[in-house]
């Protein structure tokens, strides 16, 4: 593939910065990748590992003369990040983030981006429980989607331009209105988290009466929720407090079916079970089918080798 962008600026070098640095290496997309991490320590192991080709020691100078500067950081840090780098970009650059929620970072990232810069918010729809700058991998975006989440009208050569670059780093790149997004993710993403997080807390409770059998024998329902309770801490904090309404939404919508459930158990009625419990079996076909999971068994958990 050709070289999309001459300079990519990464702001935060951790889980998504980390893949796309090695991901457009391994595609040639992009001149030269700088990047930029708020602790010596990160910017240290990043040099280690050769992650980016330049580690800078201020973002200001990481963003010097890039086409395209991407915020990799939690959302909560990113308007402060913007101000920081706002002064330094250069006329014509396109400024993209990766952030989770979208509406708050509009908010607070727009209103530093400078005249002659284009500001195309985006969100790939990939990750994992591991977070820091050793945790990327050059296949993360592969068959994943990523949204491009502008507001308004955005210049469409530096959307295009964009829009390849996620392609060409393996994803399938969709455009979607701001708060459409936030809801969309919190029924997707942001509610099963929280869901995840309080039954981990709930095990956590009773593992104290139960002499930790609740890890000990953990079975594949409640394994799967460990993993996904095992994500960052700071950026999940911050996806909540970013994505308060849509979340609270979804979540008092989820309070109403768990309450009609436990209604259906304790008055006997399996009818109501059965069908609930057919019509969710249905959308986890759709998801396989959607090529966005695997049908193998186990969850396509490989078998360590006896
Ligand atoms: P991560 O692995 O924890 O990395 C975050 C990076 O941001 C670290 O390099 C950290 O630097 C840096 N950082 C934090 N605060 C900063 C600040 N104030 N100034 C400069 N750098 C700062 O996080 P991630 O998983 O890559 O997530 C990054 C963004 O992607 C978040 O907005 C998240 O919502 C979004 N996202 C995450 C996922 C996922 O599953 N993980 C998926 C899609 C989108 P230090 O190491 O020096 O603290």
């Amino acid at each position: 593939m050709s070289v999309i962008y001459n300079r990519v600026a990464l702001i935060g070098l951790g889980l998504i910065a980390g893949s796309m640095a090695l991901a457009m290496r391994r595609r040639g997309l992009a001149g030269e990748v700088t990047g930029y991490a708020r602790s010596a320590a990160t910017r240290e192991t990043a040099r280690r590992i050769g992650l980016v080709d330049r580690v800078c020691d201020s973002a200001a100078e990481a963003v010097q003369d890039a086409d395209l500067v991407v915020l990799c950081v939690p959302v909560g840090a990113m308007g402060a990040v913007a101000a920081d780098i706002a002064p330094h970009l250069k006329p014509g650059a396109t400024l993209s983030d990766v952030g989770s929620t979208k509406r708050a970072v509009i908010d607070a990232v727009g209103q530093h981006v400078p005249d002659g810069v284009h500001f195309i918010p985006a969100h790939p729809l990939a990750g994992t429980e591991h977070s820091g700058p050793e945790s990327g991998f050059a296949t993360l975006f592969e068959n994943r989607w990523c949204l491009i989440v502008p507001e308004g009208e955005v210049d469409a050569g530096a959307l295009d331009r964009l829009r390849a670059l996620w392609e060409g780093m393996g994803a399938h790149v969709d455009t979607m209105e701001p708060d459409h997004h936030d809801l969309v993710l919190a029924v997707t993403s942001h509610a099963p988290h929280l869901i995840a997080y309080t039954m981990v807390g709930v095990a956590d409770d009773l593992r104290r009466v139960t002499d930790s059998e609740v890890i000990k024998y953990s079975a594949a329902g409640f394994r799967d929720f460990t993993r996904i309770a095992a994500s960052d801490p700071t950026m999940w904090r911050d996806v909540f407090l970013s994505n308060k309404e849509a979340t609270l939404e979804i979540l008092g919508r989820f309070t109403e079916e768990l309450f009609a459930l436990q209604r259906a158990i304790r008055i006997g009625d399996g009818d109501h079970l059965f069908d609930y419990f057919t019509r969710t079996r249905a959308i986890r076909r759709g998801i396989i089918e959607a090529g966005q999971d695997t049908d193998a068994p186990d969850f396509g958990r490989v078998k360590p080798v006896e």
